[in-house]
């Protein structure tokens, strides 16, 4: 079973990543930023441990705009073996060494400025200034020298130099805040599992902490916080206060919290919430209007399982943070408001992938659909935050539950967590994965979910014939979305359910019935994103 579905397989869904190629692993970064008193400079030393995965150089990323004033290696100037320590080309520092592949070299960058983007300085509406960092999708290299791919996740501990009068936060647990000269204090942060690069973040501003405590725990307690602007610390404490159930109810489908703590910022990140490994960070914009939503902090919680702690190993498997972040908010809203509203969630996100608002507000086809979800081509990172990887990977994952069943689904979804956790995977992996758990081949099922644009498009043509009634269900979707297999859909007749293996088409059943239907439903518990017309055939 196992052996056919490497096969099945093969192909773009198992292919190695196919963006960047890391030659040397990153193992931890030692991250030092001291922000000056007044403006957006900042200097920064930044301490890398890697395991060499060849001789060659180690080639970091940092920014035209970073000026590096020294680099160490192992400790040390790097004169012996080399005439110059580093070299600089435009966005790379460029560090020989005499080591060999297999060996832990350490390097320790030195520079300072301000940056371009990556690390956003602003004034809050309090006039007070603030620091975030807002990397995504690979911004970190704007403002730190990272390996800035997700594929190489690191260990990461912060410590941030800042007037006395602004608080920080940073990934991780804060181990300590030291008072220094001048005014300024540094603040600690140690995170000692591997994120990815994209949520090395810190933050530093005016800021008040409201603890988020629930009113009990049926699993360990996972500590959170709101950090919010002083004036807005009520509302972020009400906004937030969802936030105890949601870590539980993920905890219980899906595995333990995979850190030791979860803040929830406001800060000025460009995005409606960022995923940011143990520090949510919101825009402060929806705390001004009054409206963190629920499901934006049910999604942004649940890439903490999804995202940070298993990422995707490139960034065309988006859908593998996205997907499941979509759905597992949608879940949450189902457990804690009801079911209808789950239903209703998923009609909105099916909806999403098959129309979007054109010009003039009339609704049009969404182009996007017209690619897969799993799109080897597309160059633009930012692009990929697309319906595909949104509501369709959601559908991917709602599917693929009806296909296989709730307990194999949940299973499927425990084992795939717990197997890669704090490590990285691509499509390939969850859906062997899913395999595992199920005991069924999925590989037809995943290769037509991910890597073919567009859904079905039924039309169901039914006549009477005696006691029976005939059924015709053609797949009539443009050509270019290709032929689905549907092998269990379901039709109710006058409400009762048949269940029909529609993955030929057409494909005709035949349903005895008592008179002439006066309803026929397909799908009828929307377990397929599809779109479907049902009509008496003349
Ligand atoms: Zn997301």
């Amino acid at each position: 079973m196992i052996l056919a579905l490497l096969l099945a397989l093969q192909g773009p869904l198992a292919a190695r990543p196919d963006t960047v190629t890391t030659t040397h692993d990153a193992i931890r970064y030692d991250i030092v930023i001291a922000v000056s008193d007044t403006g957006a400079h900042f200097v920064g030393e930044v301490e890398t441990v890697w395991v060499l995965g060849s001789d060659a150089p180690v080639v970091v990323p940092l920014d035209s705009a970073m000026r590096v004033v020294r680099v160490l290696i192992d400790g040390k100037e790097n004169t012996r073996v080399h005439r110059t320590a580093y070299g600089r080309q435009d966005n790379i520092v460029y560090i020989p060494h005499d080591k060999h592949a297999g060996d832990t070299l350490t390097t320790r960058i030195r520079y300072h400025g301000t940056a371009r983007a990556g690390l956003v300085v602003r004034i809050d509406s309090s006039g007070n200034r603030t620091f975030f960092a807002d990397n995504w999708p690979d911004r970190a290299h704007l403002w730190l020298p990272v390996q800035d791919h997700p594929s190489d996740k690191a260990e990461v501990n912060f410590r941030v130099e800042v007037p006395l009068d602004l608080q920080v936060i940073a990934n991780g647990t804060l181990i300590k805040v030291d008072t220094l000269a001048r005014n300024r204090a540094a603040w600690q942060y140690r995170l000692s599992t591997p994120i990815p690069p994209s949520n090395f973040v810190f933050g530093a501003a005016h800021m008040a902490v409201t603890p988020l405590t629930p009113a009990s725990c049926t699993l360990p307690c996972v500590p959170q916080a709101a950090w919010s602007y002083p004036q807005d610390s009520a509302y972020a404490a009400q906004a937030f206060s969802v936030a105890p159930g949601i870590v539980e109810y993920f905890s219980q489908i899906i595995g333990p919290f995979p850190y030791p703590s979860l803040a929830h910022v406001q800060t000025s990140t460009r995005f409606g919430g960022m995923e940011n490994a143990t520090a949510i960070f919101y825009a402060a914009q929806m705390y001004a209007a009054r409206n963190v939503a629920e499901e934006i902090i049910a999604h942004e919680t649940a890439h903490q399982w999804f995202g940070d702690a298993v990422t995707e190993e490139d960034w065309h498997h988006l859908w593998l943070s996205e997907g499941f972040a979509t759905y597992l908010a949608a879940l949450w809203l189902g457990h804690a408001h009801g079911d209808s509203v789950f239903q209703a969630k998923m009609q909105h996100n099916a909806e999403t992938v098959f129309y979007q608002k054109g010009k003039d507000g009339v609704r049009v086809n969404n182009p996007v659909t017209e690619g897969p979800i799993v799109d080897t081509m597309a160059t633009d990172l930012m692009g990929l935050l697309n319906s595909n990887n949104y509501p369709k990977g959601a559908w991917v994952l709602h599917e693929l539950r009806g296909l296989v069943g709730d307990s194999a689904f949940f299973a499927g979804l425990q084992l795939y967590y717990s197997r890669f956790r704090n490590g990285t995977a691509l499509s390939s992996d969850f859906a062997r994965v899913m395999e595992e758990a199920s005991g069924q081949q999925l590989g037809w099922f995943f290769t037509q979910a991910l890597m073919l644009p567009g859904y079905p498009m039924l039309t169901v043509r039914w006549r009477p014939v005696g006691n029976t009634v005939e059924l015709e269900i053609t797949q009539v979707q443009p050509p270019a979305w290709g032929l689905r297999q549907l092998p269990k859909l379901e039709i109710d007749v006058d409400g009762k359910l048949v269940t029909v293996d529609a993955s030929t088409s057409p494909t005709k059943v035949t349903v005895p019935v008592s008179r002439e239907p006066t309803s026929i439903v397909v799908d009828p518990q929307h377990k397929w994103l599809l779109q479907a017309k049902v009509e008496r055939a003349p």
